[in-house]
This record gives C-alpha cells, sequence and structure tokens, in this order.
C-alpha cells in the first residue's frame, strides 16, 4: 500500500496534465477550509510522505493547493504566509508542490473526506501521533441533569471489555484524555423512537424499516454532532461518562440530547483526540465559549504542567459561568505540596447576552486579555481554545500580534459554525 503513497515535487502545469480534475464548484471551499484549519496536518502528510526533512519543515508551512482524483497537491510556503500570493518567491524551500496520493481514487468530493482521513491515520501512525478513529461505539444513557443555566449533562455507561485474560479493560473509552470527542449518530435515536411508536400503534417494526419516505420523516435536520468526552472513568464493571451538552434553543443536537431518556442507547460512529500537547509547560490561557467548556474541565481535571492556566470563559449567559464553579484542578506533577495551596486556576469572565459568533467576539476577547494582563502582567507562552468559526478565525492573528507566539503555540479549533 505504501507505494501508492508516491510523493513528487513538479510543479502546477505537470500536475494539471498527469491528474484528474474532479471540476466541483465546492472544491475551492473545501481546499480553504483545509487550509485554514488543518495546517499540522498538511505538515505531517509531508513529513511522512515526501523527503523533507524535519529540519526543513520547520522552515515551512503549507497549503492544499488543489484536490484531483487520484490525490492532494500540497505546497510548501514560508512560515506564517498563509495567502500564497503573498509569499516571498526567493527560496528554493518554498513553493514546491508535492502531490499525495490517495489509498484508491476518489470519483467526486464527496468520497474526499474518508481518503483524508485514511492519510491522516497513516501519517499520525507513522509520527507516533493519536489519531482519529471511525468505530462505532455504544452507551446507555443512565441519566440526564443540568448542570448550569443551559448545560445538560448526559451519564452514560458502557460495559467494560475483557481481554483475553478476564481482566477489565477500559481502553475503549479513555479515561484520561481531556477534549475526547465523539461523533454522536443522531439519527440512531430517531430511527429508534419512530419504531417504538410505530410498533407500539400495531403496525410490525419490519415493515417500518422498508419504508423510505416515512423515515425520511424521521430523520434529524442534522445526522451527527460532535460532542466532548467530558469525563469517563471506570467503575465496576463497566465504564461511566459524563457527556455535557449546551442546549441553545430549538435545535437538532439539543433536541437529541434534552429527549433522551435513561435506558436509552446513544451511538457514536467517530472519535477523535484533541490537540493539548502544547500545554505541557509554561503560562497557557484557555479561551472557551459553552461548547468547549467541557474540554477546559477535563484539562483542568488532568492539569499536567506546574503553572495553573487562566481561563478566559465566554458565556452568552451569566447562568453558565458557574460551570467551573466544582472544577478543581489537579495538581501540576512536579509541583510540590507546598506550592499546592496556590495552584489554583483563575477565570476570567466574558458574559456577551448574546451568541458568541463572529469576528467581533475575537476582538471583545482580546481586548478583555489585553486589560487582564495590563493589570496582571503574565507572560503568556501557551493558548488552547474552541470556538465559532468566524471567531476562531478572526482571533488567531489577534492572540499571535498580542502575545508573540508562534502558531505552533497557539491552537484555537473552531467547535461549530454560525448559520
Ligand atoms: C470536537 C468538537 C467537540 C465539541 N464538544 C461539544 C460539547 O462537549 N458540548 C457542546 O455543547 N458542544 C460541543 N461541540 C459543538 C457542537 O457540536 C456544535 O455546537 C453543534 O453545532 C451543535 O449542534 P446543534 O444541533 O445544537 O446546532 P446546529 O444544528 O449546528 O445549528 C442550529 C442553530 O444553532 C446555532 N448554533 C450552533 N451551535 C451554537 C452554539 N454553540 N451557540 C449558539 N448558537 C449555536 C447555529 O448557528 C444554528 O443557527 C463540539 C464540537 C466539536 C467540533
Amino acid at each position: 500500500m505504501t507505494n501508492l503513497l508516491l510523493a513528487t515535487t513538479e510543479n502546477t502545469d505537470n500536475q494539471n496534465s498527469q491528474y484528474t480534475p474532479l471540476n466541483d464548484p465546492e472544491i475551492a471551499g473545501v481546499v480553504a477550509h483545509i487550509n485554514e484549519e488543518h495546517l499540522d496536518e498538511l505538515l505531517g502528510f509531508l513529513s511522512v510522505f515526501t523527503s523533507l526533512s524535519t529540519a526543513e519543515l520547520d522552515l515551512v508551512d503549507a497549503q492544499i493547493t488543489d484536490i484531483y482524483a487520484e490525490g492532494i497537491a500540497i505546497q510548501t510556503c514560508p512560515k506564517g504566509v498563509e495567502n500564497q500570493s503573498t509569499a516571498a518567491q526567493n527560496s528554493s524551500l518554498y513553493n514546491q508542490t508535492f502531490f499525495i496520493a490517495f489509498a484508491a481514487p476518489i470519483s467526486q468530493l464527496d468520497d474526499l473526506q474518508a481518503q483524508y482521513i485514511l492519510l491522516k491515520q497513516r501519517a499520525d501512525k507513522k509520527l507516533g501521533k493519536k489519531t482519529i478513529k471511525l468505530t462505532k461505539q455504544v452507551f446507555e444513557v443512565q441519566n440526564s441533569y443540568r448542570i448550569s443555566k443551559n448545560m445538560l449533562r448526559l451519564e452514560l455507561s458502557m460495559p467494560s471489555l475483557s481481554d483475553v485474560e478476564g481482566a477489565k479493560s477500559s481502553t475503549s473509552v479513555p479515561t484520561n484524555e481531556a477534549g475526547y470527542a465523539y461523533l454522536f449518530d443522531l439519527e440512531h435515536n430517531a430511527m429508534t423512537n419512530a419504531l417504538i411508536t410505530d410498533s407500539t400503534d400495531g403496525n410490525k417494526a419490519g415493515d417500518y424499516k422498508t419504508n423510505d419516505s416515512e423515515k425520511e420523516n424521521v430523520r434529524p435536520a442534522r445526522p451527527h454532532c460532535y460532542y466532548t468526552l467530558r469525563k469517563a472513568w471506570q467503575a465496576d464493571d463497566e465504564i461511566r461518562a459524563w457527556v455535557d451538552v449546551f442546549l441553545h434553543g430549538d435545535t437538532p443536537g439539543g433536541n437529541w440530547a434534552t429527549a433522551l431518556q435513561a435506558g436509552e442507547t446513544v451511538v457514536t460512529k467517530r472519535e477523535f483526540p484533541e490537540k493539548v500537547e502544547h500545554l505541557r509547560d509554561g503560562q497557557a490561557v484557555l479561551i472557551v465559549d459553552e461548547t468547549s467548556m467541557p474540554t477546559a474541565a477535563r484539562l483542568l481535571e488532568l492539569w499536567n504542567n506546574p503553572t495553573p492556566p487562566l481561563v478566559v470563559c465566554v458565556t452568552q449567559d451569566a447562568g453558565d459561568q458557574s460551570y467551573f464553579d466544582n472544577v478543581k484542578m489537579r495538581s501540576g506533577l512536579d509541583c510540590d505540596t507546598e506550592s499546592r495551596e496556590d495552584n489554583h486556576f483563575t477565570v476570567l469572565p466574558i458574559v456577551t447576552n448574546q451568541p458568541n459568533s463572529g469576528a467581533e467576539l475575537a476582538t471583545l476577547i482580546d481586548s478583555k486579555l489585553g486589560d487582564y494582563l495590563t493589570e496582571n502582567p503574565l507572560q503568556i507562552d501557551k493558548v488552547w481554545g474552541a470556538l465559532e468559526a468566524n471567531t476562531a478565525k478572526a482571533l488567531r492573528p489577534l492572540l499571535k500580534d498580542r502575545l508573540g507566539l508562534s502558531r505552533i503555540d497557539v491552537v484555537v479549533k473552531v467547535y461549530w459554525r454560525h448559520d
């Protein structure tokens, strides 16, 4: 299989003649999205599938220039320059184009995700990194209740797996990771509920399955939704888990979570780890809205850095600021007992009274952080955050400028998109 992942250096004209264009009007948007949000993955592909050395890769950024049926073209550009047209043209390292072949050609853009994930899995494996998994997991709902004004906690369980010696293992659900996310299958519950209603109405369950138009009627507006594993732990014969869902009106994810009853199953179809390794040292700031509070809470509980972080917590409603009240931060590993007393995190609350999206929110966060740092002089070394797409996009350059940090130390993820 590895021989399929040929990497060649060539110019774009050659590629055009050699590879099959997909001619899909959505390609430009997909390329822009990958270049904006997945730069580290592109650098990973160059590291694993080309002959570029680590030293060379340290000097460059990367961007996809096109997606073909057979693979993707990735071009090197000067570090920190996201727009190719403004890139300096005079280094031999820059503007090289590498072709990274898919394991199997695609015929339409819809097939890209599967091939991209395969590339990512192969690259992460070679780099020794945790990667995305396309496994199905089934949890049982135990309970659900509000933990702050608009945050619903789902308590879930899953039987422990037994290994060959009969010992219990919890490897199927990570108990020691912050920000581990699951893609929940909302259709599973819509279909199951329709099936139950249908059979209690006197129809045969099997008949329901064959009726495609009725199936279409129960399908939720959104087939799946990402939620974070807020916390998971081993308890007797099972794994227990919390998932915290922000309720913000009549939406598919919120309606799904609110309707869940004890004893029902929930199904996940994809899972992936969060990018938080850079937080092991230095003074960190975590910047969260309601969707990323669960990741930050678990990060604090598993805090693996002697210096406590500053948490910038943006909520629409003041009633959700209490989310962190009961979160206890673990002392950094290197902390001795004496310094533990001081080892607490600080929350800088921002209440907006409106949905937390858009570039204006980035400006607000940046200026509140600036004011805080003027009053409490701190040298911030690392940033982790997860926000709405336009907020994240606008915030990254503001933070890099304000804090004088490199891209690698400023991880601001997109957790949701405003319509
Ligand atoms: C890796 C990852 C982990 C995540 N973890 C969590 C988690 O633990 N808990 C959690 O609650 N969310 C989490 N999210 C975010 C969640 O997946 C999105 O907010 C998702 O859009 C919610 O779906 P929905 O059906 O409620 O709304 P959608 O169907 O996406 O949208 C319906 C409407 O609601 C608006 N909307 C969507 N999200 C928000 C929001 N957060 N605030 C205000 N308006 C919004 C949209 O603009 C739209 O108008 C995570 C996302 C990712 C990518």
